[in-house]
């Protein structure tokens, strides 16, 4: 057994702040500090979330997001519209809503097959199904309106919310300073890091929150190898830029409340509109595209010509995760302990359930060996899920006008587990129990469902009884009413964020 009587965090990004926040603020008795380099940038690209990150925020004391939405230039996220990933030409929303059950097993999307494959002519296409039982479709995706469901993420710049979070916890030591080298005892446990001025910090338990340098793990524990996720992933580059928004009635189009995820030639290009400036970039495959070609292919799509949009960030990633999270006393979060390509916005989340984990499993000031595998065994299964989810928006496609999209559709390294997964959504479709192949999640059967159908998956459901189907109707005829009320009463994304929350423009 190990106590637990102070955390150094090393690393003054988002996952740094998250991580001080959420133990200087939940675990008052702990001594925390935080060492923060004055030269070593943060990544900041300007952030896509997922719902989970209001409860971080409402745990930390925060439950009202528009408090704190201002001060991290947020907008609200209410879905991701996926452009061109299945075929050129298509679309599909993934939404965020809860997915409406008629029966235990059965939901909406089973009658909606049903009707389909009837050839019901109202559910001729896939996107009917989104039109059909997604009010935040039309409201959203179509129509840019303020949201008008309960699961809203939100668009955020990741820095600005490491600020945030800074002034958010009063009781931790804050150090300048970079860390030069690392001092272990005989067991090999991490037991202070120096700093270039020489100074040096101790502590009992060690977050690793440098990013991808990965500063405390690689002298924690060497021997900790790095999976790789590149035989299903290919994409490991990005070109990133800011663009103001244009004024006026343009603004109110260009503030959409969803991520736009356009498919290209060797990636997929995001647009994350933040309250000041819109985020995109451009992730793509090095194998397949020069870092010139990306950003012409980037500027293309906004049809920039030669404008100057300022600073044009470029990243390079290698996507995959540590092993082990937490080896000895050190516990890798955020970027230091995996990335996975951000098409999902799932960086944060990953971040916040490394750190919240971390804190149930501590909450006695105690762990032990058992203590850390259970940690690492849990993240290992928060990371697959993800990576399963991920690897279908690509491998199911039908594209083959690049040499990266046949490479896609030909050589994606399908994992065994996903496709023992996919053979049972395929009969039983994603729902509450079937999502549960992973015991671990992070997407519902929503999430599942609208991406499967979205690229076009070969489903085999058993055909519904009707007196469900009837149900379904209702249900539906129930959502065009919401539809239309919301239609009429909710106003445009920016002017509600303009009048509500940042009082200008
Ligand atoms: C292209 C791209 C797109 C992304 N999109 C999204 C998205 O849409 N949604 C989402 O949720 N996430 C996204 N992410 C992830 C998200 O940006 C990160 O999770 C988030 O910014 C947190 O990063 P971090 O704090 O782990 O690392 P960083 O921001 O890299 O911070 C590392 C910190 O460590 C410090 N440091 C490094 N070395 C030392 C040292 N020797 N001594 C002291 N300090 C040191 C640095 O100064 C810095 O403060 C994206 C990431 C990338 C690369």
């Amino acid at each position: 057994m190990r106590r637990v009587g102070s955390i150094a965090i090393v690393g003054g990004g988002s996952s740094g702040w998250m991580a001080a926040a959420h133990f200087g603020r939940l675990f008052p008795d702990l001594k925390v500090s935080v060492i923060e380099s004055d030269t070593i940038p943060v990544i900041g690209v300007g952030e896509a979330t997922v719902p989970l990150l209001t409860l971080f925020m409402d745990r930390l004391g925060f439950p009202d997001p528009q408090a704190w939405m201002k001060l991290c230039d947020a907008t609200y996220k209410t879905g991701i519209l996926f452009e061109d990933w299945r075929a050129q030409g298509e679309a599909y929303w993934h939404p965020f809503e809860y997915l409406d059950y008629v029966d235990v097993g059965i939901h909406a999307g089973h009658c909606w097959l049903n009707w389909h494959r009837a050839g019901d002519p109202a559910f001729r296409t896939r996107q009917s199904f989104a039109e059909a039982f997604f009010p935040s479709f039309r409201l959203n995706a179509l129509g840019n309106r303020a949201p008008a469901f309960r699961e809203v993420a939100y668009h955020i710049d990741a820095g600005l919310l490491g600020e945030f979070l800074r002034k958010a916890a009063p009781g931790v030591e804050r150090v300048i300073g970079t860390v030069q080298a690392v001092e272990r005892d005989a067991e090999g446990d991490l037991e202070a890091v120096v700093l270039d001025g020489g100074r040096r910090v101790a502590a009992d338990l060690f977050l690793d929150c440098t990013g991808f340098r990965r500063v405390l793990m690689r002298a924690a524990a060497p021997e900790n190898r790095f999976d790789s996720y590149a035989r299903s992933l290919f994409c490991d580059r990005a070109v990133v830029i800011r663009m103001k928004h244009p004024e006026g009635a343009a603004k109110e189009a260009a503030l959409h409340p969803y991520v736009r995820a356009a498919a290209r030639s060797a990636g997929w290009i995001w647009s994350i509109p933040l309250y000041g400036r819109m985020s995109s970039g451009y992730v793509y495959s090095s194998a397949f595209l020069s870092e010139e070609e990306a950003e012409r292919e980037l500027r293309a799509y906004w049809r920039l010509g030669d404008r100057d949009v300022g600073p044009v960030h470029k990243v390079r990633f290698e996507t995959g995760k540590l092993d082990r999270s937490w080896a000895g006393n050190c516990i890798a979060i955020g970027l230091a302990g995996g990335f996975i390509e951000p098409l999902e916005s799932t960086g944060l989340a990953i971040t916040q359930t490394g750190i919240e984990l971390a804190g149930s499993m501590l909450d006695a000031r105690v762990y032990d060996a058992r203590t850390v595998a259970r940690y690492n065994a849990h993240m290992t299964k928060f990371y697959e899920d993800i990576l399963h989810f991920i690897i279908v928006h690509y491998c199911l496609t039908r594209r083959r006008d690049s040499a990266f999209w046949r490479a896609v559709a030909e050589s994606t390294h399908v994992p065994e587990a996903l496709a023992a997964r996919l053979e049972v959504f395929r009969r039983l479709l994603p729902t509450g129990a079937t999502r549960g192949t992973n015991e671990v999640f992070m997407f519902r059967d929503i999430s599942w469902f609208a991406v499967l159908l979205g690229m076009g998956f070969n489903f085999e459901a058993a055909p519904v009884p009707d007196k469900l189907q009837t149900a379904a109707r209702m249900i539906r005829a129930r959502k065009a009413e919401q539809l239309a009320e919301q239609e009429r009463r909710l106003p445009n994304h920016y002017r509600y964020l303009r009048e509500n929350v940042f009082g200008r423009p």
